[in-house]
């Protein structure tokens, strides 16, 4: 079958490669229909950082059809549409047993510590899957996974009833949680990137409205209203630093973006104005509830899509989202073209 392997940073290939193996008891052989390309697919490719085996098919997010199941798995039949989920933990660790999956001591994710989606087929522990409406587009299904992480960086954020709320970076985490507050949030919601096209894109699916990254530009926006939520989808040092001087003083500082560099932070800023800094990784439980939004958002999500490519597009989408050519958030890779499918 065909699969786009990660051998090294930079190094990225599409291969035929033998079928995964006959299934073990408790896995799921899945037809995979459609995947999506994250920043962290991205950043991985570009540094190496968390390249723990070596070829790896990648990609770990992503929407199948079961084709087979292995002995003792409950709950689904072949046919059923799937998605995955990301996280591999390890169960046992302090914060696995204290219902802190996301931040599990041995955490990886699938298409670095097991081989992923970017292939025609995938073989997951059905613990790792969860059933989907058949009727919605795979290519929104493929974006459950980035929308359950919006979702948990959302419910971190806990933005104060009516009040405006800023994000950093219209991204896919950033527009999905833009996307996300339009729906459940009652303030204003302001969204704002370097990539004019995106931000643009993200205003029109969501209602949010763009807001150039000054303290000028963000207060004539708010009014006379407080900024007490602002989430970064940057991780960048620089965006950072400018958003811990505009959130308002008590105000809260949510990050989920994976940059790099570090940051340079005078605390007394943080102690004298009382600015709360919170991280937010991956997702607890959210999947599912992400996979129970997915018929309500199915219009806006595709109107969010990039690009559309087959697995051999998989090394030029690579460079071209890495120079920063996107239109859209999210690049969709089709692994088997379907007659009739777009
Ligand atoms: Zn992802
Ligand atoms: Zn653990």
């Amino acid at each position: 079958m065909k699969a786009v392997r990660l051998y090294a940073a930079g190094d990225l290939r599409v291969e035929d490669i033998a079928p995964p193996p006959a299934l073990g008891a408790g896995e799921v052989r899945i037809m995979v229909s459609a995947a999506g390309i994250c920043g962290s697919d991205l950043h991985n490719f570009r540094t190496g950082a968390w390249i723990s085996r070596s070829p790896s098919v990648a990609g770990h997010e992503f929407a199948g059809v079961i084709a087979a199941l292995g002995e003792g798995v409950a709950g689904f039949a072949v046919g059923d549409a799937v998605v995955a989920d990301s996280r591999v933990t390890c169960g046992v660790c302090a914060a696995c047993r204290g219902g802190r999956s996301n931040v599990c001591e041995k955490l990886g994710f699938v298409g670095e510590v097991c081989d992923g989606g970017f292939a025609e087929e995938v073989v997951l522990p059905a613990s790792l899957i969860v059933k989907a409406p058949a009727e919605v587009d795979a290519a929104v299904l493929a974006m459950a996974e980035p929308l359950a992480v919006a979702l948990h960086a959302v419910k971190r954020l806990a933005v104060p009833k009516g009040s405006p709320v800023l994000i950093a970076g219209c991204g896919p985490i950033g527009g999905l949680a833009a996307l996300l507050l339009s729906e459940r949030h009652d303030g204003p919601v302001l969204v704002a990137d370097r990539n004019a096209d995106r931000a643009a894109r993200v205003a029109e699916v969501t209602g949010a409205r763009i807001v150039d990254l000054t303290a000028e530009a963000v207060g004539d926006a708010l009014v006379d209203q407080p900024l007490l939520a602002v989430l970064d989808a940057t991780g960048h040092p620089g965006v950072i630093g400018t958003l811990l001087d505009i959130v308002s003083p008590s105000g809260m500082l949510a990050l989920v973006g994976i940059g790099h560099g570090s940051l340079a932070v005078d605390p007394v800023r943080l102690v004298e104005r009382e600015i709360a800094l919170v991280g937010c990784h991956a997702f607890i439980n959210e999947l599912p509830e992400a996979v129970a939004l997915m018929p309500a958002l199915e219009k806006r999500l595709l109107a969010l899509v990039d690009e559309t490519i087959d697995l051999d597009g998989v090394p030029a989408a690579y460079e071209r989202l890495l120079a920063g050519r996107s239109t859209g958030l999210k690049t969709i890779i089709r692994p088997v073209t379907l007659l009739g499918s777009p």
